[in-house]
């Protein structure tokens, strides 16, 4: 897990990643975006640049983890 937030996870893992607590938390904690590693981030360990450019299920997932839920 450490590697592949170290490195920024491929764009098609973001689903995957969204749907991780472990990975999202970690995102958070170091306070680096989970595609491209900048910050700030937010609920869903995602800056704003790569929040804004989620697809419609992505999305899903991030309004979830900014509403304090977790999917
Ligand atoms: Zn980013």
């Amino acid at each position: 897990m450490d590697r592949v937030n170290a490195e920024g996870i491929r764009r098609k893992d973001l689903l995957w990643a969204l749907r991780s607590r472990r990975i999202v938390l970690l995102a958070r904690r170091r306070s680096e975006c989970l595609l491209c590693r900048g910050h700030p981030v937010d609920e869903s360990g995602l800056c704003t640049v790569c929040a804004s450019q989620a697809t419609e299920q992505e999305a899903e997932l991030i309004e979830r983890w900014r509403a304090g839920q977790e999917p």
